[in-house]
Formats: structure tokens, sequence, C-alpha cells
């Protein structure tokens, strides 16, 4: 997808701190983390929302979202502290890149914060 910023990362063609990648997702750490670890989990495929979701995709694409939060939570040694996943869809969701994506924040304690 021409002009998306996700399918430029995937593509090698902008910068990332890349985090991990399953055969359907790959891992980025945000621009402007909100908490001491903070990944996107995005779809290698093009797919601007939660809306945008096939009924058939959903069942590939969301499962493998939290396989490879899993495998981030162990490998960073989050997942017993804990942590948070959000996706959010369209404008009053916050969403502000249309390419689906999900937020795994942890390191610190977030109950006292709406992220
Ligand atoms: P949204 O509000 O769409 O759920 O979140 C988009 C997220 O993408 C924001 O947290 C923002 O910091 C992050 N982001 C936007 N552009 C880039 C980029 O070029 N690289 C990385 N690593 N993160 C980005
Ligand atoms: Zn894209």
């Amino acid at each position: 997808m021409q002009d998306c910023i996700f399918c430029k990362i995937h593509a090698g063609e902008a910068p990332s701190r890349k985090l991990g990648e399953n055969e359907t997702m790959f891992a980025i750490q945000d621009i402007k983390p909100h908490a001491p670890f903070h990944a996107l989990i995005i779809p290698k495929k093009h797919v601007a929302s939660l809306n945008d979701l096939s009924a058939e995709d959903r069942k590939k694409i969301l499962p493998s979202m939290y396989d490879l939060a899993e495998e981030l939570a162990v490998k960073n040694g989050i997942k017993e502290r804990g942590y948070r996943c959000v996706i959010n869809n369209q404008s009053e969701g916050g969403q502000v890149v249309f390419h689906l994506h999900m937020h795994m924040l942890g390191g610190a304690s977030l109950k006292d914060n709406y992220f």
C-alpha cells in the first residue's frame, strides 16, 4: 500500500526498531513510547482497521497478534508482571495510523493510565 508508513517499514523503506515477527505479523518499537515497553504488533498484510477485517482474516490475524504478544512478553520479561494490549479503531477510538496494529504496553504500572 503506497503512502502507508507501516507498509513502508515492513518493506524496509522506512526505519524502525524491530522487536520480532511471525508468519503473519511483525513487531516494532513505537516511535513515541507511552510506557517503558511499547511495541506495535502489525499484520504484514495491509488492512486499514478492525472495521476492514474480513471474517476470514479476523480468525487468522487476531490470534496471530496475541501469539506474537505472548512471545514478546516472555522475551522481554513482562509476562508475569503484566502488560496491556490495545487496538484503537477509527476516530473516536483514537486511531491515527490506518494500518491495523495492536499496542502492547508494559514495564511499569499502567493502573492509572487510560492509554
Ligand atoms: P494509533 O493511534 O493509530 O493507534 O497509533 C499509532 C502509533 O504509531 C502511535 O503510537 C505512534 O507513535 C506510532 N507511530 C507513528 N508513526 C510511526 C513510525 O514511523 N514508526 C514507529 N515505530 N511508530 C510510529
Ligand atoms: Zn499498510
